[in-house]
């Protein structure tokens, strides 16, 4: 049997807009919903009331930071705040399709519309074809994942088998029985299956035959696709999107990031004031999906990432995003200021004597302090390295340099030691 072509083409126009229709037509979308969700919504009117934002004032995308982030978090809170989830829904639960609920507690409205959490793109992006049998083993009971995985491969002529997480010998053999071609879960999960078959005594390329997998939900590393890929000969790309919201970003043949979905408009904002921060600067991911029923305008995600506008291979326009870097909750933050490893590394990677590094944060007398230790033999770019980590993480750390092998052999990129008692 010949192999699909999965490496080509795209499913929506909307994907290969220029810029000027792009930004004409997140436009002309916002401006709907915007003035959708003031009328029906009664938590959206009295957000926008309490923030003295106009949506007939409403001119150009840039205007869209007057409206206050919602914090994921806050969403508990709110939608406990009376009918329709705290005035959040445009109409009656009744008229829904589904509720679901995730860890929070959190509710997650889905309508009857087609394409609701829109992933249609991003499944074809991914290399998921018509004709292909797919196994979804994501969770199908109140949470969304499982049921909303199936909605791109329904629309793209694909069947499902709706297995579930778990029992690994059955989905083995419901693999190599039915001849599965492509796979959706996380991509820990699709490890284990691999591991497992190994196990069995099952040749992953000649009695499993998946051609493409779309994986979410989990970090990984280039490693460990390299790996799946390999010993499974499929292609695997990941989505990115939140059980609020549905998709926000996936994949392409490319790898070159997450494009962003065609069906929100995306920013990165400074985590406390919501400001939108310029492309390639690490900020919270905050969504505003062109949802008319779960209206969820400004939604910070706790994600951080960065915007990337450069072109790529695979003709879609949508700017992307970086790799998720992060966490709100969970970066550290030194004098206020987010301090992410990912961008310490990009400093060091210019100075190819220094072999490892460590950021020590210490807060004598209630003051932040940082070290900065690096290893190396003879370093004499001193100045250059503090002067280049002060353009991009914007502190200035005391430098202390040591012989090489002399930190520790696990250390962390960054120990923060700091006391608040
Ligand atoms: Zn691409």
């Amino acid at each position: 049997m010949t192999r699909k072509d999965r490496t080509e083409g795209i499913y929506s126009r909307r994907e290969v807009l220029d810029e000027s229709e792009r930004r004409q037509y997140y436009q002309i979308q916002l401006k709907e919903l915007l003035s959708y969700a003031y009328r029906y919504s009664e938590d959206v009117k009295k957000r926008f009331d309490r923030a003295q934002f106009n949506v007939d004032k409403f001119k150009s995308l840039s205007d869209l930071k007057h409206i206050p982030i919602i914090k994921k978090k806050e969403l508990i809170f709110l939608q406990s705040m009376g009918p329709r989830l705290g005035g959040l829904l445009t109409k009656d639960l009744g008229e829904l399709r589904r509720v679901f609920l995730s860890p929070g507690p959190i509710f997650d409205p889905e309508d009857r519309g087609e394409d609701y959490w829109g992933w249609t793109e991003g499944f074809y992006a991914a290399g998921f074809r018509s004709g292909d049998l797919a196994q979804v083993t994501f969770n199908y009971h109140l949470t969304p994942a499982g049921l909303m995985f199936e909605e791109p491969l329904r629309n793209l002529g694909c069947a499902v088998v709706p297995s579930g997480p778990g029992n690994t010998s059955t989905q083995l053999e419901i693999m190599q029985k039915l001849r599965s071609t492509g796979y959706v879960g996380t991509p820990s999960y699709l490890m284990h299956l691999a591991q497992k078959a190994e196990e069995a005594g099952i040749n992953l390329r000649k009695d499993l035959f998946l051609e493409v997998a779309f994986v979410t939900g989990e970090k990984f590393s280039e490693k460990m696709r390299a790996t799946i890929e390999k010993k499974f000969d499929l292609i695997m790309r990941q989505g990115y999107g939140t059980a609020d919201v549905g998709c926000i970003g996936y994949e392409c043949y490319h790898c070159n990031g997450l494009h962003l979905a065609n069906r929100a408009f995306v920013e990165i904002c400074h985590p406390d004031t919501g400001i939108p921060l310029k492309d390639g600067e690490v900020g919270e991911i905050v969504v505003t999906a062109f949802n008319r029923t779960y209206p969820l305008i400004r939604l910070a995600t706790g994600d951080l990432s960065y915007i990337d506008r450069a072109p790529c291979a695979c003709g879609r326009t949508s700017p992307r995003l970086g790799s998720i870097v992060g966490r709100v909750d969970t970066t550290t933050r030194i004098k206020g200021m987010f301090v992410y490893p990912h961008q310490v590394e990009q400093v060091m990677a210019q100075f190819d004597e220094i072999k490892r590094w460590q950021i020590e944060v210490t807060n004598p007398g209630g003051i932040d302090e940082m070290t900065l230790h690096v290893e190396a033999s003879n370093f004499t770019r001193s100045e250059e390295l503090l002067h280049s980590f002060r353009q991009q993480i914007k502190l200035r750390p005391s430098l202390n340099v040591v012989a090489p092998g002399t930190l520790p052999a696990q250390i962390r990129p960054i120990e923060d030691k700091r006391k608040w008692d």
